[in-house]
């Protein structure tokens, strides 16, 4: 079985403020440390419950958090951003995905450092649902037949996996929000148990996770802060200007869509919010 790891940082044991996952401040060390921390517990016991394979696919920000120093034998890391598939690069091929150190879509309430793949989504929409960094990978990976099978993070963006992926998906909280930046936290060797019993828990029940497959051709809608960022966005060929801060695209997969989307918001992103 080979296991594919989307690995983000804002949803890992202990991080609660931007400060923890920018690379350019003194906390970055503590959010880095607590990221490789969560996704050692869940890569070693993938390879314990018998993976043939785990990838895993540093997915956030500059995408060089994790330090190949620190990856045990028999793990293979996808490290550097420039990815067509950004943060679900190389997915295709594997049985089971598990997006760890995750957190919760924009507009999420006690969610920690909740955001849709930058700060200036206000919200995503896939045929009319709203979804989030996790429910736009997953549709991503449901394009090439493979299965979201685990989620780490608070308990905002597990409940957020349940709504959109339904019971079968196995979620693992280590934290609590109580705010946007404020959590109730548990301490490291817990949530290293935790995400362990998580990962025999997922790959046991493995095969009958079912890949999340929005349908396509598809409609994806992206609304932004203010009308300029539209603006900056409106001109990408086949973009249609819904209303002033909205803006959709017909997309023939989800592939398709998420570099729509990708492209739409780095140039959004271009405008101050
Ligand atoms: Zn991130």
């Amino acid at each position: 079985m080979k296991v594919y790891i989307s690995c983000d940082m804002e949803g890992a044991t202990g991080v609660v403020r931007w400060e923890q996952v920018e690379h350019d401040k003194p906390e970055y060390e503590f959010g880095r440390a607590m990221q490789l921390h969560d996704l050692l517990a869940v890569a070693e016991a993938a390879l314990e419950c018998g993976a043939d394979e785990v990838l895993v696919n540093d997915s956030h920000s500059r995408m060089i958090n994790l330090d190949a120093r620190r990856i045990p034998k028999g793990l293979r890391l996808v490290s550097g951003s420039g990815k067509y598939l950004s943060m679900m690069e190389q997915v295709e091929g594997a049985d089971l995905a598990f997006f760890v150190c995750y957190h919760a879509k924009a507009g999420t309430l006690r969610a920690i450092l909740d955001h849709t793949m930058s700060g200036n989504t206000f919200d995503l929409t896939l045929n009319g649902v709203s979804v989030g960094e996790l429910g736009f990978n997953a549709a991503v990976a449901g394009h090439f037949g493979v299965p979201p099978a685990l989620v780490t993070g608070d308990a905002a963006v597990c409940r957020e996996a349940k709504s959109v992926f339904g019971d079968d998906v196995t979620t693992c909280v280590v934290k609590e929000g109580v705010a946007r930046t404020s959590a109730v936290l548990l301490p490291p060797e817990e949530t290293a148990a935790l995400l362990q019993k998580a990962v025999k828990e997922a790959m046991a029940r493995g095969r009958k996770a079912v890949p999340y497959r929005p349908a396509f051709p598809g409609r994806v809608a992206l609304t932004v802060f203010n009308c300029a960022q539209a603006d900056a966005a409106a001109g990408i060929p086949g973009t249609i200007r819904e209303s002033g801060r909205t803006l959709t695209f017909e997309a023939k997969d989800a592939v398709e869509a998420y570099c729509w989307f990708r492209s739409a918001l780095s140039l959004a992103g271009t405008v101050p919010r």
